[in-house]
């Protein structure tokens, strides 16, 4: 947003506390990993501490049911994995298969979806590399079709039409992609195309879109210190993750985890020290790596996997498609993330040092309990 107050960041903070007031409303809070490394900032700790069992008992204190995006991000590296997976046996390994043969319509190099300030810059600047984008949803916006239907039937029990998801995330432009007409008419979309009965209702994925600093302002009004709830919190179904979903945060995180799903499945064996580090790298906005994978179709011949990293640099990003423009094969697989370092560094993470005083937060602390 702009510094000199033109452009102001769209806040959901008044519609979100009306929800919880809401007798009829079912509020789930839906916070990303980056989240609980920087909430506590906004409350006196330093940056980097991890709050994570805080952060939860808070939100439930609040009023919210808590529906984890690092879930949703395991559920996004199950997706994503197994496209990328189908697009490499297609076109490197050369099999054609009812399986993988509609994968001719989805070259290589596969590019990661989950960061939209990456899609809409590459819908309007890189048009070209649209088929090569996975089709996966990010993982909040899973999370969002994921909460209203197989969540409300089979966890909560409820009626979709009465669940309200909240997103909590460490980045401005998923309050756009929320917006998106793709994610607001699905489900207008399947009852026009009988795929649903007619009566089906019409809902967005996800109904309100909260920052860190946003979560932050919400917890503040409701005298909610989060540092001051205690530090273990009893996990529900909806809170289960692993260390995929984990670091999908950090730059390289999605590629790190995709590349495990990815060897497993080509292998037929899950990778024995599960670290791929040189994908890793918060100090350089890109990183190139080959990955060695025993196809276990080919009797364990080694497949070498390329693939590059990119995060924050937008010449680096123009370099990566020019490189791709001449030469296709230099990688089959490139993670984009907007953010420097990240999701870590997201737009909506606490501001920090003087002079951000235009978005202090609006209730001073020490918050009242
Ligand atoms: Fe949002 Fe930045 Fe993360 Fe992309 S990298 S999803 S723009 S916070």
């Amino acid at each position: 947003a702009c510094p000199f107050g033109a452009i102001e960041q769209m806040s959901f903070v008044d519609d979100v506390i009306a929800a919880l007031k809401d007798p009829k409303k079912f509020v789930v809070a839906h916070p990303s990993p980056a989240v609980r490394v920087a909430l506590a900032e906004e409350f006196g700790g330093k940056p980097g501490d991890l709050c994570t069992d805080q952060m939860l008992n808070a939100l439930e204190k609040a009023g919210f049911t808590v529906y984890d995006v690092n879930q949703t991000a395991d559920q996004t590296i199950l997706e994503e994995g197994t496209e990328f997976i189908k697009k490499v046996r297609y076109w490197c390994l050369g099999e054609r298969s009812p399986e993988v043969n509609m994968m001719a319509h989805h070259p290589l190099p596969h590019f990661t979806s989950c960061c939209p300030g990456w899609v809409r810059n590459m819908e309007i600047n890189f048009a070209s590399a649209i088929p090569h984008v996975s089709t996966t949803k990010s993982p909040i916006q899973m999370g969002g079709a994921l909460g209203k239907t197989w969540a409300a039937k089979h966890v909560w029990n409820k009626d979709p039409r009465d669940v309200c998801i909240v997103s909590i995330t460490p980045c401005t432009a998923k309050i756009f992609e929320a917006s998106r007409p793709e994610f607001i008419d699905a489900w207008k979309w399947n009852v026009e195309h009988n795929v649903i009965p007619k009566d089906s209702p019409v809902f967005p994925d996800i109904d309100y879109s909260l920052t860190t600093r946003d979560i932050a302002e919400v917890f503040r009004r409701l005298g909610i210190d989060p540092l001051k709830m205690p530090t273990t919190h009893e996990v529900k179904p909806t809170e289960k993750y692993t260390g995929a979903g984990t670091i999908f945060g950090c730059s390289g995180g999605v590629m790190e985890a995709a590349l495990r799903t990815a060897y497993a499945l080509l292998a037929g064996e899950e990778l024995k020290n599960p670290d791929i580090i040189s994908v890793r790298g918060l100090n350089n906005s890109l990183v190139e790596a080959t990955v060695p994978i025993p196809l276990k179709a080919q009797g364990g011949k080694i497949f070498e996997l390329r693939v590059a990293v990119v995060n924050g640099a937008l010449q680096d990003l123009k370099n990566v498609m020019k490189i791709i423009n001449e030469d296709k094969d230099r990688w089959h697989f490139i993670e984009v993330m907007n953010c420097p370092g990240g999701c870590v560094n997201g737009g909506g993470q606490p501001l920090q040092g003087a002079g951000s005083s235009w978005l202090a937060p609006t209730t001073p602390l020490p918050v009242k309990l």
